[in-house]
């Protein structure tokens, strides 16, 4: 194997590693908890001896770049990462905060290592996968356990000024009084998350299995609730770029049964008059676990290219 791409999905539970050719096939993938880099005494030197393990194993003669994506926001240096509120070490504090990851591994592999938010790199991945590449404005909005988002505008992901931007989890709704994991109280994420379709089940239907809340309650008034707190997210972000597609995935889209048309109503009534006149294409992310992985060989290709 050479010239590969060793892309890393480092997610709250699980590390996902795999080594990602020129036309984005994933090869060898292998998964390890998280905990192992979370708990180490030195984080990035554990997640150095990982990709060691790995290039060795797996045979791997040349390694092109090394790419992570990471659930935080990355600074625009694609090499310091924010605050990984997911990660924690065993004193609960988060791993990861304001730290920069890069260095110390290409320091150890003396090849280019790229560092980018997770989203971001799974709507890499998802633009790869539908060929939506030439479109100017794509948004992806994955709602999981908690809501994530990326916006790629001509081919470019969006950034802010440090690469703190699009944080919609976030964004109070008005009136809101539940209090957030962040500290504030009303955030979206309160009313349109995997966190809320658990406390869901807990109040009125303890005794549905999760994987079953669409297929047997999304005509009830509490799930259809749920359904337009995750509408009224697509609707502002819509209204706000105007794009060509908007990408519909997450835990919680992605389960069976997940009222499309309702859900696609709920978000064109939302959405502003002006852009309703152009409309916009939906496109449902498929569940796959590779899409992190092949999604930071993507990103690191970008990268290189420029
Ligand atoms: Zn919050």
């Amino acid at each position: 194997m050479e010239n590969v791409i060793i892309g890393i999905d480092l997610g709250g539970t699980n590390l996902r590693i795999g080594a990602v050719t020129p036309d984005n096939e994933m090869l060898s993938p292998s998964v390890i908890k998280s905990s192992a880099v979370a708990y180490a005494d030195k984080p990035i030197e554990k997640i150095c001896e990982i990709i060691a393990d790995y290039i060795e194993k797996n045979h791997i003669r040349k390694v092109e770049a090394i790419s992570i994506g990471v659930p935080s926001s990355v600074e625009n240096d694609k090499e310091t990462v924010i605050c990984t509120t997911n990660i924690r070490n065993q004193e609960g504090e988060a791993v990861f905060s304001h730290t920069n990851m890069a260095e110390g591994i290409r320091a150890y592999f003396k090849v280019p290592v790229f560092i980018n938010n997770d989203v971001n790199n799974i709507l890499l991945y998802d633009i790869a996968a539908n060929h939506l590449e030439k479109q100017k404005v794509v948004v992806g909005i994955y709602i999981g356990t908690g809501v994530g988002s990326s916006v790629v505008i001509d081919g470019k992901p969006l950034e802010g000024k440090n690469g703190a931007e699009l944080d919609i989890g976030h964004i109070p709704y008005f009136g809101g009084d539940v209090r957030c994991s962040c500290g504030k109280t009303g955030c979206c994420e309160c009313y349109a998350s995997g966190w809320r379709l658990q406390e869901l089940r807990r109040q009125y239907y303890p005794d549905t299995e999760i994987q079953d809340m669409f297929t047997k309650h999304k005509d009830e008034k509490p799930m259809k609730d749920f359904i337009q707190a995750c509408a009224y997210i697509y609707a502002v972000m819509v209204t706000i770029f105007n794009p060509d597609t908007i990408i519909v995935g997450g835990g919680v889209p992605e389960m069976a049964d997940f009222p499309r048309e309702e859900f696609e109503r709920a978000v064109n009534e939302n959405t502003g008059r002006d852009v309703m006149a152009y409309g916009f294409d939906y496109l449902y992310s498929k569940e796959f676990i590779g899409k992190g992985v092949i999604g930071a060989a993507v990103f690191a290709r970008q990268r290189l290219e420029i």
